[in-house]
């Protein structure tokens, strides 16, 4: 997306450049590799999503137990569709500013902040309507999301023409195509096949950037397990189309004080990062196999998408 803040990426990957400028990735832990010992599926004809891998509430890995096992889906929570929609709204956003840039040329910031205005309130409700939040939520809940959606928008909307201005204002010659390329130049929701390392067939990538770092957007708190989607994702793109992905970064996006705030974390997306994820899908699969409940943890954590579930509340 256009909001995403370039100096601040480049600044990022720099850094990570030095600290593992020495460090090579091995060639049996690249996804190309899939036919390997380390990264052949376990189990044949069985597909799993990178983010029920990666998202580890559960050290026994009951979450896998109940979803692929029992049959009990999770409850969908507030911070469950508030995912849906800051997802579906980011990338959204991306089409629309392109769509309206082709439309209109190359006009200055302060006019497509005023266009994508117009379309605000339609694009808010068509994907309210489309992931179906008031069958989920109730009206109040309904409004706290709308009005953050709002603010994102708008957040997303004035980064973009600033950095529509600053782009037409350090280039010589102005070309549309190339201008749009780099007001909003990656693929969003890149769309990778899994099944050679035995994850799902149409995962989403967030956003997936010209050189080759991958980007996955959260709605919520931070958390270490987070970073195994970027080895889960970088495996399969790279057993997908053969593309090696050394860097990925989260974005973590929230409403705070009626302010979007944004804090970014990048890594290098190494052997043993991709060691560990690959240990957690192998972990994952054990499961499967077994169809034995693996049981409750001592403790458990209580932002555990199951939690109401486990622990009876
Ligand atoms: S509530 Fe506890 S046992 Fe259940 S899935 Fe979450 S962490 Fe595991």
């Amino acid at each position: 997306m256009s909001w995403l803040h370039y100096r601040e990426l480049d600044r990022l990957l720099i850094q990570l450049r030095q600290l593992y400028s020495s460090a090579e990735v091995s060639n049996e832990l690249r996804g190309w590799s899939w036919s390997g010992d380390l990264l052949s599926p376990p189990m044949e004809n069985v597909y799993l999503g990178v983010s029920e891998l990666a998202n580890r509430y559960c050290p026994t890995y009951r979450d896998i137990y109940l979803r692929r096992v029992a049959g009990v889906q999770a409850p969908i929570t507030f911070k469950t569709v508030r995912g849906w929609v800051y997802h579906a709204l980011s990338s959204r956003c991306s089409s629309l500013i392109k769509s309206k840039l082709y439309l209109h040329g190359l006009i200055r910031g302060v006019e497509l902040i005023k266009i994508l205005l117009e379309e605000e309130s339609n694009l808010i409700d068509s994907i309210i309507e489309e992931y179906n939040v008031k069958r989920y939520l109730d009206s109040s809940k309904v409004e706290v999301l709308r009005r953050n959606m709002r603010l994102l928008f708008e957040y997303f909307i004035v980064q973009t023409a600033a950095r529509l201005d600053s782009v037409i204002c350090e280039v010589k010659y102005a070309k549309l195509e190339s201008i749009i390329g780099k007001v909003v130049p990656q693929v969003a929701e890149k769309l990778v096949d899994g099944r050679l390392i035995g994850l799902s067939r149409e995962l989403r990538i967030d956003i997936m950037l010209d050189n080759r770092v991958i980007i996955d957007i959260k709605t919520g708190d931070v958390r270490d397990f987070h970073k195994y989607a970027l080895a889960g994702y970088a495996l399969a793109v790279e057993s997908d189309l053969e593309i090696p992905v050394d860097y990925g970064l989260i974005t973590y996006l929230s409403i705070v004080n009626n302010h979007v705030k944004i804090y970014n974390k990048m890594y290098f997306i190494g052997d043993e990062l991709r060691r560990e994820f690959i240990e957690i899908r192998d972990e994952a699969f054990n499961i499967l196999n077994s169809g034995e409940d693996p049981g409750k943890p001592s403790s458990c954590p209580e932002y555990c998408i199951y939690y109401s579930i486990c622990r009876g509340e």
